[in-house]
């Protein structure tokens, strides 16, 4: 249902679960800036959802002066309706020994799930519209249950609850603006590059196991949850984290 146009941007917006966002945004004939590293792929993603709609926006929004400049090329396009924080990856391996190692490996995942957050929401904080500019952060199910194997260890999962405990403090921080702040907490959710080459049939029954619905997520049941979301009708929701996992943070 087209509302009116809106301004969304969508971070990682050129693959897995953020480019099912950027088209459902898209398909509602919202404008959508997407933004990721890789210049080419933006391009392409931005091609084939809707090339009138979708604006690539190039940056790795772990460096502060890409930031900036992304948000420099945003400003021209009018009050941000929605921003989704949705640009992660999993686990970094130490790619050295001892605790220097582990403290690389825990930064950068910080730096790429946490960092990109908050750089890009405080670059874009004074174009979010007020009232009605909703804010939403893409977190898992592991800052839920803690991590466990070599996909989900604490670093990850550390990160990703820092998404929770600073969304609380922004939606106490912009509930008086009219902005609306709220956490997903996929569970896990196929067909994306976060598990490229680690999605075995033997990985996925897993996963699906988990959960009490007996399949594994789709970025089309994070993109209908994003779009709900990011509604009008959903502005009395905020400070909240929802966990989209098929029940398998409930377990059985
Ligand atoms: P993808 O790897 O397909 O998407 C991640 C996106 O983030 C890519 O488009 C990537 O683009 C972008 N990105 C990563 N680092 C940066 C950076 N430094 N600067 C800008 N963009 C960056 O995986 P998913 O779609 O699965 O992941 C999307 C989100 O969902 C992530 O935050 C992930 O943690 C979360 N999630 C995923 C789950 C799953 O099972 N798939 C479960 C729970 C949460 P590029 O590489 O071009 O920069």
């Amino acid at each position: 249902m087209i509302i009116s146009s809106r301004l969304a941007v969508v971070s990682g917006g050129a693959t897995g679960i953020g480019r099912a966002i950027a088209a459902g945004f898209a398909r509602d004939g919202h404008r959508v800036v997407i933004i990721g590293r890789r210049s080419g792929l933006l391009r392409q993603a931005a091609a084939e959802i809707d090339p009138a709609l979708v604006i690539p926006v190039s940056a790795d929004l772990t460096d502060p002066g890409q930031v900036e400049r992304a948000a420099a090329e945003i400003a021209g396009l009018g009050p941000v309706d929605v921003l989704v924080n949705n640009a992660g990856a999993t686990v970094t391996p130490p790619s050295r020994e001892g605790l220097a190692g582990l403290a690389d490996a825990w930064r950068r995942d910080l730096d790429t799930n946490l960092i990109t957050a908050v750089l890009l929401t405080n670059a874009l904080l004074d174009r979010l519209r007020r009232p009605g500019g909703r804010l939403i952060m893409i977190s898992s199910a592991a800052a839920q249950r803690g991590g466990a194997g070599a996909h989900s260890a604490g670093s990850y999962a550390a990160a990703k609850a820092g998404l929770h405990g600073w969304a609380f403090g922004l939606a106490r921080q912009l509930g008086p603006d009219g902005i609306t702040v709220n956490v997903l907490a996929p569970g896990y959710i196929q067909d994306t590059e976060i598990f490229h080459g680690q999605d075995t049939p033997e990985f996925v029954a897993t996963k699906v196991a988990d959960t009490l619905v007996g399949r594994a997520g789709t970025p089309a049941d994070v993109a209908a949850a994003v779009g709900y979301l990011a509604s009008p009708e959903a502005g009395y929701l905020t400070g909240q984290i929802i966990g989209l996992n098929g029940g398998a943070v409930l377990g059985r």
